[in-house]
C-alpha cells in the first residue's frame, strides 16, 4: 500500500480530489502546487495510516517507516537541504489535517529538525544568529508542549526570568545570547518534566511528532468536536510534513491569513491580517496586533500590507484570483512571506456566516463563476434561519458597555457566564446565556454551542472564537479590549459598570457592540441577495410551500416569507383566548345537546372573525382548516382552586365540574376521544366550525378581490365511514349557509393521514376525500407506537446507541413512516388521480424531510412561518 504522497517542487502525487485520503490540507497543498502556486514542498501521510493505527492497537502498518524515509529523501533532493545536516539543515513543519478542518486536533509543530548542531547551521546560513536561536526555542516550546505534554507555563516562566534579569519587557529586545539562555532553560524544563533530555535526533523528533498527530485524533477535544459535527471517527487524520519557510527572518518577511471575500458580509474584497517578521501561529495567538492587508481597511496608525509590501500584496491579489477561478468558491488561506517571496501554506473553502454564504453564492452566479443551480446548492437552507432573526432596534435605549470586533452577525441577549461548563449547565435549564471569555480554545466548543452569543476580550477576526462562532452561526464579538474580565471574581467591568455572572447583557455581532441589560430587537429585511436567491429557488422548485398558522400575525409573517397558502390552521388554538374559553367550557359542561348548542352559538362569531382575518390575509390562496382535534379535557382546568373559579364564572358548581374533569380524563389521550371521533359524538361542534368557515368565506368573497379557497380538513380519520359522516355534515352545513346567503364559494373536504389504518386503506378513503395532508407528527407516534411526550426518557439513549440515526420527530423516518406515506400516496392516487397531497407536521420545515416529500411526489409542504424560506430553498435543492 502507498502510505505517503509527495507534493510541491513538481512532484505532486495528490490533488484536491483526494481529500478523503490526504485530508483537506494535504489535498489542497498538492492542488495548489499543481496549478502553479508557490507551495513549499513536502509529503502527506494518509488518513488510512491513522485508521490502520487504531485498528491495530496503536501500531503503524508495515512499510510506513520506509516510505517516510524515502519521502524525506525526496524532500531533501527537492530542496537541496539535508535533515540533520549541521551545515545545511532541512527544517520541516508537522501539521495535522483531517478531511474537514477540525479544531481540537494537535497543534502544528514548526522548525522541526533543529538541534544543538543544526541551529548553528541555520545561524550561519541566514547570517542571523538571533533568528536561529529564536527559531530553536520556538521549536522546543512547541514540541515540548504539543508532543511531550510539558505545561507551557513552565516555558513562559523561563522567558520571563531572562527578561527580568536583562531588565527588558519585550521579546524583541532579547538578543541571540538571551535566546541561547532561554534554550538552555527550556531544555532543562523538558528534562525535568519528561525525565529525558530534549531529543536531538531529527528523525526521532519527526517520528514522535507524527505519532502525536495520530494520537490527537482520539483526544477529548477532538472527540467532542466530532460528536457535535457528526464526523465519523473512522475518517482519521492525515499528517503533513512540509519544508519550512520563514516569516521571521526580518522586515521583508511576514505571515498572514486571509479570506478571498469578507466571511462576515460576503463582500467581494480581500479580507485578512498579517504580521511583519513573525512566524505562523503568532497571528492567531494575539501576542502582537496583526495589521490589515488592504489600505482601505487600515485604521489610523495601522500599516497595511498594500503599503508595506506592495509587490507581495499584488502577488496575493493574483493568487486570490487564481484560487477563486480554480475552486469557484471563497477561500480561506494561510501564507508566509520569506524575504519578499510569497508562499502558500493552506487553502480551503472558507467558513462564512449565513449572510455571507448567501451573498457569495448570488455574487458568484452573477459573476459567472458558478451557475444559478450551483448557487442554490451552495446555501444551506437551515442557515437561512439566522438571516431571518432579529437585530437590535436602532431606536431602542441602550447602555453602552464596550466594543470589540464584529466577528459573527446577529444580536443576542442572555445572562453572563464565564466558563463553557457554566454555559452548558445554564443552557440546559433553558436559560439564554452569553459566554464571556478572555479568549476561547477548543475545549470551549460545547459551551460555545450552548450559548446564544459569545464575547471575548482578546483576539482578532480570525481568532478561535470568531472562526468557530461563524461556523456555528452564533452572534459573536471578539477582542473587546475595553472590557475587563475577572474569572476569579466572576465579573466583567467596563465603562464604569460591573456586571456579575448571571446578570444580563446584549451583544451585537454585526457592530461589535456590547450593552448592559437586554436591548429590544427588530425583524430583518428580506431584500437584496435573499430575494434574488429565493426567486431563483422558486423558479426551480416544484413543491409548493404553505405555512402552519392560526393567528393573523403568523399568517402575515408567513406571506412575507413567501408562503403560498395555509396548510394547517389548528382551530383549537383559537379556543384558548380569554373570552371564548368560557364558552368552550360551557359547551363541555352542558348536559345535553340543547345546552351545548347554546354555548356553541356564542363561539360562532369569534370563530367567524378568525377566518375572515385569515382569508383576507391569504387573499385567494388556499387555506386548510382543521376542525377540532384535541380531547375536550384539554380545555378544562385541573387544579382544584382553578376548578372552583371557572365553575363560578360559567355558573355551575365546582363539584359538577370536578366530576366532568374526572369523566373526561383518559388513560391515553393521544389515542383517545379526539379528532373526528369528537365530531361524530358532538356533530354540533363541527357544524358550528363549518358554518363559521362558510360565512367568513362568503363575507370575503363579497369584498372585491380574490375569493377564498377553504379546504376543510378532518383529523384522525382511520376509517372511510368516519370521513363519509363528517364530510356529509360539512356539505349539509355548506348548502344551508349558501341557501341563507344566496351565494356560493368553492371549497374542498379532505383528511389528515396520521393513522396507519388510514394509510393502509387510503384507496377507500380517497374516494371520499379531495385531499390528504400527512400529519407526520401523529403518524410518527402511531407508526412507531411511541408517544412524543414520553420519548424524551429513552430517545437520547437510542440516538447514542445508533438505534435511531436521527430524532424521528425532527427528521422524517424514511424507512418506516416514509413507507407508510408512500403506500398512502400510491393507493390514494390510484383511487383518485386528482387527489391533492401535502404534509403538515414539523417535518414540513426540515430540509431532509422535504427532499423525501419531493421523492414521494407530494404537491406541497407546510411549515411554521419562519421555516418558509428554508422550505422554499430546500424544495429547490430537492428538485435539482
Ligand atoms: P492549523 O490547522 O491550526 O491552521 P497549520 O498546520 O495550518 O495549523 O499551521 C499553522 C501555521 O503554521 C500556518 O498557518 C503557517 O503560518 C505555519 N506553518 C505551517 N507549516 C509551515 C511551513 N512549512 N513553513 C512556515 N510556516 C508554516
Ligand atoms: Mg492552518
Ligand atoms: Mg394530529
Amino acid at each position: 500500500t502507498k502510505w505517503v504522497y509527495a507534493f510541491g517542487a513538481g512532484r505532486n502525487e495528490g490533488g484536491a480530489g483526494m481529500r478523503d485520503l490526504l485530508g483537506g490540507k494535504g489535498a489542497n497543498l498538492a492542488e495548489m502546487a499543481a496549478i502553479g502556486l508557490p507551495v513549499p514542498p513536502g509529503f502527506t501521510i494518509t488518513t488510512e495510516v491513522c485508521t490502520a493505527f487504531y485498528a491495530n492497537g496503536r501500531s503503524y502498518p508495515a512499510g510506513l517507516e520506509g516510505q517516510v524515509r524515502e519521502a524525506l529523501a525526496g524532500l531533501e533532493a527537492a530542496t537541496g537541504f539535508r535533515f540533520g545536516d549541521p551545515a545545511n539543515p532541512l527544517l520541516v513543519s508537522v501539521r495535522s489535517g483531517a478531511r474537514v478542518s477540525m479544531p481540537g486536533m494537535m497543534d502544528t509543530v514548526l522548525n522541526l529538525g533543529l538541534n544543538d548542531a543544526t541551529v548553528a547551521g541555520l545561524a550561519a546560513k541566514s547570517g542571523d544568529a538571533r533568528f536561529a536561536w529564536d527559531s530553536y526555542r520556538r521549536f522546543i516550546q512547541m514540541f515540548g508542549s504539543v508532543v511531550l505534554d510539558v505545561d507551557h507555563h513552565r516555558f513562559e516562566e523561563i522567558i520571563d526570568e531572562v527578561k527580568r534579569e536583562r531588565l527588558v519587557t519585550e521579546d524583541t529586545a532579547l538578543t541571540a545570547q538571551d535566546w541561547m539562555r532561554v534554550v538552555e532553560g527550556y531544555k532543562r524544563v523538558v528534562e525535568e518534566a519528561t525525565g529525558r533530555p530534549f531529543p536531538q535526533d531529527p528523525w526521532e523528533q519527526l517520528w514522535a511528532a507524527v505519532g502525536a498527530v495520530f494520537g490527537s485524533w482520539m483526544n477529548q477535544r477532538a472527540i467532542t468536536y466530532r460528536r457535535l459535527h457528526d464526523i465519523p471517527s473512522e475518517w482519521g487524520t492525515a499528517v503533513n510534513v512540509q519544508a519550512m519557510v520563514f516569516g521571521n527572518m526580518g522586515d521583508d518577511c511576514a505571515t498572514g491569513v486571509c479570506f478571498t471575500r469578507d466571511p462576515s458580509t460576503g463582500a467581494n474584497i480581500l479580507y485578512g491580517e498579517f504580521l511583519v517578521n513573525a512566524q505562523g501561529e503568532d497571528v492567531v495567538a494575539g501576542i502582537r496586533t496583526p495589521q490589515p492587508l488592504s489600505k482601505a481597511a487600515a485604521k489610523p496608525g495601522e500599516v497595511s500590507m498594500e503599503e508595506a509590501m506592495p509587490e507581495v500584496f499584488a502577488e496575493l491579489l493574483r493568487v486570490r484570483k487564481v484560487l477563486e477561478e480554480h475552486y469557484r468558491d471563497m477561500q480561506d488561506i494561510e501564507f508566509t512571506v520569506q524575504q519578499g517571496r510569497l508562499y502558500m501554506l493552506q487553502t480551503r473553502n472558507g467558513k462564512r456566516t449565513a449572510a455571507a454564504a448567501l451573498r457569495i453564492a448570488v455574487d458568484m452566479a452573477e459573476e459567472g463563476l458558478i451557475t444559478r443551480e450551483e448557487a442554490i446548492r451552495r446555501v444551506n437552507p437551515a442557515s437561512l434561519d439566522q438571516l431571518l432573526h432579529p437585530t437590535l432596534d436602532p431606536s431602542a435605549k441602550r447602555t453602552f458597555l464596550g466594543k470589540g470586533l464584529p466577528a459573527s452577525p446577529g444580536a443576542a441577549s442572555g445572562v453572563v457566564v464565564f466558563s463553557a461548563e457554566e454555559a452548558e449547565a445554564r443552557a440546559q435549564k433553558g436559560e439564554s446565556v452569553i459566554l464571556v471569555r478572555i479568549e476561547t480554545s477548543p475545549e470551549d466548543i460545547a459551551g460555545m454551542h450552548a450559548a446564544r452569543g459569545i464575547l471575548t476580550t482578546r483576539g482578532g477576526m480570525t481568532s478561535h472564537a470568531a472562526v468557530v462562532a461563524r461556523g456555528m452561526g452564533r452572534p459573536c464579538v471578539v477582542g473587546a479590549g475595553g472590557i475587563a474580565v475577572d474569572y476569579a471574581a466572576q465579573t466583567l467591568a467596563a465603562s464604569g459598570h460591573v456586571v456579575r455572572a448571571g446578570e444580563t447583557i446584549t451583544i451585537d455581532g454585526a457592530t461589535g457592540e456590547v450593552f448592559l441589560g437586554s436591548v429590544p430587537m427588530i425583524e430583518p429585511k428580506l431584500s437584496g441577495e435573499f430575494a434574488t436567491l429565493m426567486a431563483w429557488a422558486d423558479s426551480i422548485r416544484t413543491l409548493r410551500v404553505r405555512t402552519n398558522a392560526e393567528t393573523p400575525l403568523d399568517a402575515e409573517t408567513a406571506r412575507k416569507f413567501g408562503a403560498e397558502g395555509i396548510g394547517l390552521c389548528r382551530t383549537e388554538h383559537m379556543f384558548f383566548e380569554a373570552e371564548r374559553i368560557l364558552a368552550v367550557r360551557e359547551m363541555i359542561m352542558a348536559s345535553d345537546e340543547a345546552g351545548r348548542r347554546r354555548a356553541i352559538a356564542k363561539l360562532l362569531p369569534y370563530q367567524r372573525r378568525d377566518f375572515v382575518d385569515l382569508f383576507r390575509i391569504m387573499a385567494g390562496l388556499p387555506v386548510t382548516i382543521r376542525l377540532l382535534d384535541p380531547p375536550l379535557h384539554e380545555f378544562l382546568p385541573h387544579a382544584p382552586e382553578e376548578i372552583a373559579e371557572v365553575a363560578a364564572a360559567i355558573g355551575t358548581d365546582a363539584e359538577a365540574m370536578s366530576r366532568r374533569v374526572a369523566d373526561l380524563s383518559e388513560a391515553n389521550p393521544m389515542l383517545g376521544h379526539r379528532g373526528c371521533r369528537l365530531g361524530i359524538s358532538y356533530p354540533e361542534i363541527y357544524e358550528m366550525q363549518a358554518r363559521a368557515i362558510f360565512e367568513a368565506a362568503l363575507e370575503i368573497a363579497a369584498e372585491a378581490g380574490a375569493a377564498p379557497i377553504p379546504e376543510i380538513m378532518i383529523p384522525l380519520v382511520g376509517m372511510r365511514k368516519e370521513l363519509e359522516i363528517t364530510r356529509a355534515l360539512v356539505e349539509r352545513t355548506a348548502e344551508a349557509v349558501f341557501a341563507e346567503k344566496g351565494a356560493r364559494v368553492d371549497y374542498s373536504v379532505g383528511t389528515m393521514i396520521e393513522l396507519p389504518r388510514a394509510a393502509l386503506t387510503a384507496d377507500r378513503i380517497a374516494e371520499v376525500a379531495d385531499f390528504f395532508s400527512f400529519g407526520t407528527n401523529d403518524l410518527t407516534q402511531t407508526v412507531f407506537g411511541l408517544s412524543r411526550d414520553d420519548a424524551g426518557k429513552f430517545l437520547p439513549t437510542y440516538l447514542e446507541q445508533g438505534i435511531l440515526a436521527k430524532d424521528p420527530f425532527v427528521s422524517l423516518d424514511r424507512e418506516g413512516v416514509g413507507e407508510m406515506v408512500r403506500i398512502a400516496v400510491e393507493k390514494g392516487r390510484r383511487a383518485k388521480r386528482t387527489l391533492k397531497l401535502g404534509i403538515c407536521g414539523e417535518h414540513g420545515g426540515d430540509p431532509a424531510s422535504i427532499a423525501f416529500c419531493q421523492e414521494a411526489g407530494l404537491d406541497y409542504v407546510s411549515c411554521s412561518p419562519y421555516r418558509v424560506p428554508v422550505a422554499r430553498l430546500a424544495a429547490a435543492q430537492a428538485a435539482l
